[in-house]
């Protein structure tokens, strides 16, 4: 699908890598994902440039 991306992300909790899904057209955003190994909800701080991912944190939510 146009405007978005795949990128693996490693779980702050448990350290898996997990996939994500962006929607890079919009620049900066923050939402936070349940990890798909441990369930523990991950705050996602996502940064986009010219229809790609630049940087992607993950950090320890909730
Ligand atoms: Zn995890």
């Amino acid at each position: 699908m146009a405007g978005t991306e795949e990128a693996s992300v490693e779980c702050p909790y448990c350290g898996e890598a997990i996939t994500i899904v962006v929607d890079t057209s919009v620049d900066e955003q923050e939402y936070v994902e349940d990890c798909s190994v441990c369930c523990r909800p991950i705050e996602f701080t996502v940064t986009c440039a010219d229809g790609e991912v630049s940087e992607i944190e993950a950090e320890k939510g909730g």
